[in-house]
């Protein structure tokens, strides 16, 4: 990949501003809520339930975060998943994964997992560490109908195997989609995915298109970033607005510089019925996903 050319056009910014010609305002901040989920994990609950509909076809961003093991000592033990796709991003820290499909994988500090549990799994996640900082990010994507009971997949992604771009003060580790000509870890054909890791050094700024149709926020993880008018302070998350005519959005980094994820996604507008850790399209298969779980069916 050559960035080169790219980094010198893109060194003032101009470049970038002309990537994206109406980007788009920022509708809404919102603050997670801290929760516990698991054995006992500390965790911060961004997009919550009520966000379902509005970030289709996103259906839960968890941060987790801290340097003390009591907040995530107690890890993930045995539990199941149906209908949608989970992807664990690890900043710092190292959880092991286990599944009822035969998968198994270590995940360390830049690695992401991507887990599509399908007809159904039971997993565990749990901390590879006693001691020392975890932190990361756990977001559900959910499947179309047709592909809510396809058979368990995963992939474990290396820190190394995520494509990065790096201009302007600016580097874009690519984990889905695509970004500034780099083709992302993962391409889902169904909702086209786009989950970016920002890191922008003190003024920077970074354009990404985006069809106006697509659902799309940012969270912010450390530093603060301005979107359009509107500042966006380390973690909160900005939900973008799919203004008519908008093509994207534009960050620019505050003083302190800033680190954010970038999510966005072709919204699938089907009924969404969610139960736990299990999310179909309607009662009754929830009801279905409950008894194939107690019958041992999801093993
Ligand atoms: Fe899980």
């Amino acid at each position: 990949m050559d960035t080169s050319v790219t980094s010198t056009r893109r060194a003032d910014g101009t470049a970038a501003a002309l990537a994206v010609a109406a980007p788009r305002p920022v509708e809404r901040l919102v603050q997670g809520q801290p929760t516990s989920d698991g054995a006992g994990v500390k965790l911060t609950r961004v997009l919550t339930q009520n966000l379902q509909r509005r970030l289709d076809p996103f259906l839960m961003l968890d941060a987790f975060g801290s340097d003390a093991a009591a907040d995530y000592i107690g890890g993930f033990p045995d539990h199941p998943h149906r209908g949608f796709e989970t992807v664990t991003y690890m900043l710092e820290g190292r959880m092991r994964h286990k599944d009822s499909a035969g998968n198994e994988g270590l995940l360390t500090p830049g690695a992401v997992q991507w887990m599509t549990a399908g007809r159904g799994v039971i997993h565990s996640e749990m901390p590879e560490q006693e001691e020392g900082r975890m932190e990361g990010f756990q977001l559900w994507l959910n499947l179309p109908a047709k592909h809510k009971m396809r058979q368990p997949w995963y992939r474990d992604i290396r820190p190394e195997d995520i494509p990065e771009w790096r201009g302007g003060g600016v580097t874009a580790r690519v984990i889905a989609g695509h970004a500034q000509g780099v083709a992302g870890a993962m391409q889902r054909e169904d909702t086209e995915p786009l989950y970016l890791d920002l890191h922008l050094e003190p003024g920077a700024t970074f354009a990404q298109p985006l069809p106006a149709a697509h659902n799309a926020f940012v969270y912010v993880y450390r530093g603060e970033l301005l979107i359009g008018q509107t500042a966006v302070r380390s973690q909160r998350m900005a939900i973008l607005a799919n203004a008519d005519g908008s093509d994207g959005v534009a960050l620019v980094a505050g003083e302190q510089g800033a680190r954010a994820i970038v999510i966005a996604g072709r919204p699938l507008n089907e009924p969404i019925a969610q139960y736990g850790p299990f999310v179909m399209n309607t009662n009754q298969e929830i009801f279905q996903a409950v008894e194939d779980f107690r019958a041992g069916r999801l093993a």
